[in-house]
């Protein structure tokens, strides 16, 4: 329920523009506190972020843990950068999504390349 009521959220404060799918449910996820971490091992790919950004993507990967590992990512973007730059990120989006504009907007937020963002995450999951 609450995960359905932060998708209504992100829709409102990204204006109807489109949300990367990653971002979309991981978001939901975080706020609805569904992102606990699992004992399970994780099996992440290279580039997640391009993978489990669009539709088709997040469909294919949807039983390969799709949904706990984008709610771990923004789990470590909130807390290493704050909510109000993911906020600020799900306001900046475009209408068309696209994963090479979506890289442009995440470095205009956060000053840093989404590849290396994503390693920093892997490394820090490990670290723990
Ligand atoms: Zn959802």
């Amino acid at each position: 329920m609450i995960h359905e009521f932060s998708h209504l959220f992100s829709f409102k404060l990204a204006g109807g523009n489109a949300i990367p799918l990653w971002l979309n449910e991981g978001f939901a996820q975080y706020v609805a506190g569904q992102d606990k971490k699992t004992k399970e091992p994780i099996y992440i790919e290279n580039n997640f972020c391009e993978k489990f950004g669009t539709l088709r993507g997040w469909d294919k990967y949807v039983n390969y843990s799709a949904y706990t590992i984008s709610a771990l990512f923004v789990r470590f973007l909130i807390k290493k950068y704050s909510l109000d730059k993911i906020k600020e990120l799900i306001s900046s989006l475009d209408k068309v999504y696209s994963y090479s504009r979506f890289e442009k907007i995440f470095f205009e937020v956060y000053q840093k390349e989404l590849s290396e963002v994503e390693k920093l995450f892997i490394a820090n999951l490990n670290n723990k």
